[in-house]
């Protein structure tokens, strides 16, 4: 919190928040070669302060009379060896300077640090929003003098080591309106008084700022001036070139003087970038605006510029970059990051109606040519042009991960950061849900190490397929060697691996692609076109000869599952649990108990009930139908039958509600295996400890409420 002491008459001095404090020793003290970032950072701010006096300036005119004329200015003063950045921005009032520039922490200052520790760049800072304190980078003193429409002038100044003080401008010059920066630079850093330098710093990082950035420059001119300076003389020299003897002694008679001027030297260009043609613009080009539009350190991973034509029009540049952002899916913070111009004057940069939120982490710049100047927040909601513009955006978007996606490297990289952008894309967007699924990508049972598209699963499906079949779970290891595998691999069908929460989702809406359904491999009724008429008939008489088994086991299981039927999809394994087709998977399941969060008492009502299915081919199952069919009351059946049914709830996905319950069953069957007698005292435990029903947990939780 802010500590107000009084010092001098009119000087406030604040304690800067403790995060703040932090950033800033980490600055000062850290050596970094990448300082020049500094300048991008201030000058990205005074563009900021005036696009917000020209939006405002949009309702109300008379917003400008303090200062007509929208600009930057850059002074360097090797004299007092400071330099400043001037704007004739917003301002800041005196409640601004001490909240923007101290006392109340951005949401990224702590992330910025953990970042730089991390290893990451200095440059990084713009990102985290505390791009303002990189001018400790190269200043030992900073003082802000600011003058907002609605309050008097102010400097804030600061010398870091834990305070800045405050103090209404009485005898300073008067900005009119806006901010003025002013570093002390540090002995070693004097180089950033170089005009040179200067220009090179804002070419390579702010040229694309729409505002005219000026840099106070001096000129120092030698003027000859000679004592007999006449028409006569200066006819001599025109006419008689070749007489170069005689012209040297003329020259000789003059005198040199410095003359040394000053002016204001236009140093970017402003023509808006997305106004040129794209064929003339290099890829530097769009690199350097990509950076100065959002403050990434690193260049695009791609970009589209493209220009609508006809009832609407409109231009537009749109980037991916190479990264997601710390914040991609924070909730508190609804970020878009498209800029919407009109007719070339910036109106907002989070404007939601603009593009969808799976899209988010597109960034980039629009200039419509048919909104009017002053829309506002308000009626953008029911604005048809908007909407129109948004389709579009949403279009192109789409085109361009295509195009991503022709590079297998490029797409990785794209695919690692904003997959699960495309997936909610899938979820939310039913309009262009067909072209998202076409950006998917998946391991399979046939894909090796690299992921595989849908379109090219579809090229590898076997005659007779007519699905596509997909297994959900926690990871690639998880599901790879599951038992609901078994028959589809030997059918040479290939299976997908969805591993990602949202995968749920995402085939939930998907539903089918390229007129192929998507069919889990761990639900009811997956049905396994048989090879011949003979294997089929085999089959039945089989299914029949486990009738029994199924009676029995279900009337041991009892309601925990469903019904037990023969299955057609394991090869190897006794057993497996599946769920019904249109219940929640395996996976769902565990993904919904992990986000509830009260108690199981929901899921174990929506989750859905499980079926058993055997496999007549397994050895052990065919013991038990044997012992079965002998006496259905045999113990040893039933102590059988509960182990499989837990051994297959986790070779199936689930999780075990009582994993002790399971060990000790199994302790009791190593037992059995090692001939090695039961306890006396443990007698009791003989009998197989009972199965815990879904139903019997529900009302030992309601007691325990
Ligand atoms: P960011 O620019 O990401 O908001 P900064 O640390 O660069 O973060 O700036 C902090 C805040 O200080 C800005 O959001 C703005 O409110 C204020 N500010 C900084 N520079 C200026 C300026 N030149 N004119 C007006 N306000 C400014
Ligand atoms: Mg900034």
């Amino acid at each position: 919190m802010a500590d107000v002491q009084m010092g001098d008459r009119d000087t406030e001095t604040f304690a800067f928040q403790a995060e703040i404090n932090q950033l800033l020793s980490l600055i000062i003290n850290t050596f970094y070669s990448n300082k020049e970032i500094f300048l991008r950072e201030l000058i990205s701010n005074a563009s900021d302060a005036l696009d917000k006096i020209r939006y405002e300036s949009l309702r109300d005119k008379s917003k400008l009379e303090s200062q007509p004329e929208l600009f930057i200015r850059i002074v360097p003063d090797k004299v007092n060896k400071a330099l400043s950045i001037i704007d004739s921005g917003i301002g800041m009032t005196k409640a601004d300077l001490v909240n923007n520039l101290g006392t109340i922490a951005r949401s990224g200052t702590k992330e910025f640090m953990e970042a730089l520790q991390a290893g990451g760049d200095v440059s990084m800072i713009g990102q985290f929003g505390v791009g303002f304190y990189s001018a400790y980078l190269v200043a030992d003193k900073v003082i802000v003098t600011s003058k907002h429409n609605d309050d008097e002038q102010y400097i804030w100044e600061s010398q870091a080591g834990g305070s800045f003080t405050i103090t209404r401008d009485v005898n300073g010059e008067p900005l009119g309106r806006g901010t003025k920066v002013t570093l002390f630079l540090k002995e070693d850093q004097l180089e950033y008084l170089e005009e040179r330098k200067l220009k090179d710093l804002v070419k390579k990082h702010s040229e694309f700022i729409s505002y005219p950035i000026y840099l106070w420059t001096e000129k120092t001119a030698e003027k000859e001036v000679s004592d007999d300076e006449d028409d006569e003389t200066k006819k001599e020299e025109e006419g008689d070139v070749e007489d170069v003897d005689e012209e040297k002694e003329k020259k000789s008679k003059k005198k040199k003087v410095k003359e040394v001027s000053h002016e204001w030297q236009l140093v970017n260009k402003q023509k808006p970038i997305w106004l040129r043609k794209p064929e003339e613009i290099t890829k530097e080009e769009y690199a350097s605006f990509y950076k100065s539009l959002t403050n990434d350190w690193e260049d695009h991973l791609a970009v589209k510029h493209f220009s609508v034509e006809g009832q609407l029009e409109f231009k537009a540049i749109l980037f991916v970059p190479k990264r997601a952002p710390f914040d991609l899916f924070d909730t508190r913070k609804k970020l878009n990051n498209i800029k919407l111009y009109v007719r070339r004057v910036f109106i907002m940069d989070n404007c939601e109606e603009l593009i969808p939120e799976y899209l988010s982490f597109v960034k980039g710049v629009v200039d419509s040519d048919d909104l009017p100047l002053n829309i506002s927040r308000e009626t953008l909601q029911q604005n048809k042009i908007l909407k129109v513009i948004r389709k579009n955006l949403v279009k192109k978007c789409i085109e361009m991960f295509n195009e991503i996606a022709e590079n297998k490297e490029d797409y990785a990289k794209f695919y690692e950061a904003f997959s699960k952008n495309i997936k909610l894309g899938i979820h939310e967007d039913s309009q262009n849900r067909t072209k998202l699924a076409d950006l998917l990508r998946y391991y399979s049972t046939k894909s090796g190490d690299e992921m595989t598209s849908l379109k090219d699963y579809v090229t590898r499906m076997k005659e007779g397929q007519k699905d596509i079949y997909y297994i959900t779970g926690e990871s690639k290891k998880a599901v790879e060697n599951s038992p609901f595998l078994e028959k589809l691999k030997k059918k040479g069908y290939e299976v997908l691996f969805m591993t990602d929460a949202i995968d749920e989702y995402v085939v939930g809406q998907l539903k089918e692609y390229d007129g192929k359904k998507l069919v889990a491999a761990t639900k009811e009724g997956l049905k396994l076109e048989d090879d011949s008429e003979e294997e089929k008939r085999k089959r039945e008489e089989k299914k029949k000869s486990f009738e029994n088994l199924c009676k029995t086991i279900k009337d041991i299981l009892g309601d925990t599952v469903e019904k037990v039927v023969v299955s057609d999809r394991i090869v190897d394994s006794p057993c497996c649990l599946v769920t019904g087709e249109y219940g929640w998977t395996a996976n769902m399941e565990r993904i919904m108990k992990a986000q509830a969060l009260r108690g199981n008492s929901m899921s174990s009502y929506m989750s859905s009930k499980k079926t058993m299915e055997i496999n007549p081919d397994n050895g052990i199952m065919e013991e038990l139908r044997k012992r079965a069919e002998v006496d259905k009351n045999d113990k040893s059946v039933k102590d059988l039958v509960l182990l499989l049914y837990e051994t297959a709830l986790l070779t199936s996905g689930f999780s075990l509600d009582e994993p002790n319950t399971f060990a000790s069953r199994i302790h009791r069957m190593l037992k059995l295996g090692l001939s090695i007698e039961e306890d006396e005292s443990t007698g009791e435990d003989a009998e197989m400890p009972p199965l815990e029903e879904d139903g019997n947990e529900e009302s030992k939780m309601e007691e325990v409420d």
